[in-house]
């Protein structure tokens, strides 16, 4: 079968303004070629089989040069692969789209453009500022700016300064002065309406309006970073009256969902409805250890303690016992320790009562119910590879041979938990969201001690129920938000309300 190269528009940054066209793309390409602007939540929509090369110029540890981006595209549709091409708003506003697909067309690949949401348009439209309105402006022009304060730009600054309409410069944010240093050079209104617009539909987006007289100052003040889209144009006013998008109630608020991702999907759109910068707390998956050798230690040796920190540890220890011919049995006379709640819950299920079960789910919390003098005694930690080691070396520090049992691996996004742990360092979350009491664990237990001590004192603790509400109080603290009913829309509700009383105040 012939290959096929897609020329994709990601739109504009907002994962929701993704055509279906392109979504579709995405999930059966055998190659996706990606700028490094490309947010999670599209690379999300990327299939699994897919192999994802990043060609962005920002990215310039793997920034390859327009030549070989199109020899790559070129090979491998000949190789019968499909191939997307993807690229941040439209492909032919300014994103070498156009040349991409001349280069596809002279080496004879079969090649289809697929239009994306413009930063051009859309930019200014989530920044309430319409590009056309009848009373306001009949025309708009797109205009690459980044050669502005060059003398030999090939713009017809001349023929820009007498329209009237809408102009959108692009590529310029760097090159602001020399824009409205020419523009009123060759007769533009010093008065005329001018705004910036940052990292537009993204929940980060920031935008100052005021004039061309105005607008440098105004910048100046607000440190704004690319990318941005400069308007001007009489449109620009309208953004006072018709901002719909930075007045949403939780617009700015960074809000943590803690539920397993499909679930979780509900939530966080409403959450985003509203406005809020939503951190997922990754999901974990669970795999098998590298090697059993240690989880079979655990079982075929004698131990004097057995410790179980989590629910999986436990499935998986008993899975590898029976599956050895074993049953309970093979533990009598062991003490067992169960770290929190419903890892003592699973240990009883399966006819096992832990001895020593502590009331958080923290592991560290065990060390007071442990004997102080551990010499002599045998422990084997059931635990994921990836674990904290506290517990392990403070009984060793009181004496005792301890080994550790992989029980199995979890395999987390650990770049969005590198996001959130950077929101906890800087105290930037706003709330964190629970949806069941293993929520609660799970979040605190991944967190370490700083990181959860920050959390209790700058982050507001949404509950979405009785349960939930008892699993964070073992934290220390009263939920400051608790949902009406047990429902993820009536949590969103109470999160809106308590965020838009505070800010009121
Ligand atoms: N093809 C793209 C434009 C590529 S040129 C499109 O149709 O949107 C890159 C320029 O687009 C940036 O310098 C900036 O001016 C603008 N841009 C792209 N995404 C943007 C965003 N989310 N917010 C503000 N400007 C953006």
């Amino acid at each position: 079968m012939a290959g096929k190269v897609y020329l994709v528009g990601a739109g504009p940054g907002d994962a929701r303004l993704l055509t279906l066209r392109a979504a579709e793309l995405l999930a059966d390409a055998d190659l996706v070629a990606l700028d490094a602007l490309v947010s999670d939540d599209i690379r999300a929509k990327i299939g699994k089989s897919a192999e994802v090369v990043y060609v962005g110029k920002r990215a310039s540890a793997h920034a390859l040069p327009q030549d070989q981006i199109n020899a790559l595209l070129i090979d491998e549709a000949k190789k019968g692969k499909r191939v997307v091409r993807l690229k941040g708003g439209d492909p032919f506003v300014f994103g070498r789209g156009g040349e991409e697909a001349e280069e596809l067309a002279a080496a004879g690949v079969d090649f289809e453009v697929v239009p994306g949401i413009s930063s051009a348009i859309a930019g200014p439209a989530y920044a309430g500022i319409p590009v056309t309105h009848r009373a306001y402006a009949t025309s708009v022009t797109l205009v690459t700016a980044h050669e502005a304060d060059s003398g030999s730009t090939g713009i017809a600054w001349p023929a820009l300064a007498q329209l009237d309409g809408t102009i959108v410069f692009l590529m310029g944010f760097a090159n602001l002065p020399a824009i409205v240093q020419r523009l009123v050079e060759f007769g533009m209104s010093p008065e005329r309406g001018c705004a910036v617009i940052s990292k537009a539909t993204r929940a980060d987006q920031r935008v100052v309006a005021g004039t061309l007289r105005t607008i440098e100052a105004l910048v100046a003040n607000a440190r704004l970073e690319t990318p941005a889209l400069i308007v001007v144009g009489d449109v620009v006013k309208l953004h006072e009256t018709i901002d719909w998008f930075s007045t949403r109630p939780l617009f700015g608020k960074r809000v943590v969902v803690t539920r397993a991702r499909e679930q979780a999907s509900q939530l966080k759109r409403l959450l985003e409805e509203a406005g809020a910068d939503v951190l997922q707390f990754p999901t974990i998956e669970i795999a098998p250890p590298e090697s059993w050798a240690s989880l079979d230690r655990a079982i075929d040796e004698r131990w004097d303690w057995l410790v179980f920190t989590s629910t999986n540890g436990v499935a998986s220890f008993f899975e590898r016992l029976f599956a050895k011919g074993n049953d309970v049995r093979a533990l009598a006379g062991t003490k067992i320790a169960a770290v929190g709640q419903a890892t003592a819950a699973d240990l009883r299920a399966r006819g096992v009562q832990p001895d020593v079960v502590p009331e958080r789910f923290i592991s560290t919390e065990l060390l007071p119910l442990l004997a102080e003098d551990q010499r002599g005694i045998r422990t084997a930690v059931i635990r994921a590879e990836e674990g904290r080691d506290e517990l392990l070396d403070e009984l060793r520090r009181r004496g005792g041979e301890v080994a550790l049992a992989v029980a199995y691996r979890t395999i987390a996004a650990e770049n969005e938990l590198d996001e959130l742990r950077a929101a906890i360092a800087s105290d930037a979350l706003d709330v964190v969201t629970f949806t069941s009491a293993s929520t609660v664990d799970r979040f605190f237990e991944k967190l370490t001690d700083d990181e959860r001590a920050r959390v209790l004192a700058h982050a507001r603790l949404a509950s979405i129920g009785a349960t939930t509400s008892e699993a964070i109080r073992r934290y220390g603290k009263e939920p400051d938000i608790v949902a009406e009913e047990a429902t993820v829309v009536a949590l969103c509700a109470a999160v809106i309300e308590a965020v838009t009383l505070h800010s009121t105040r």
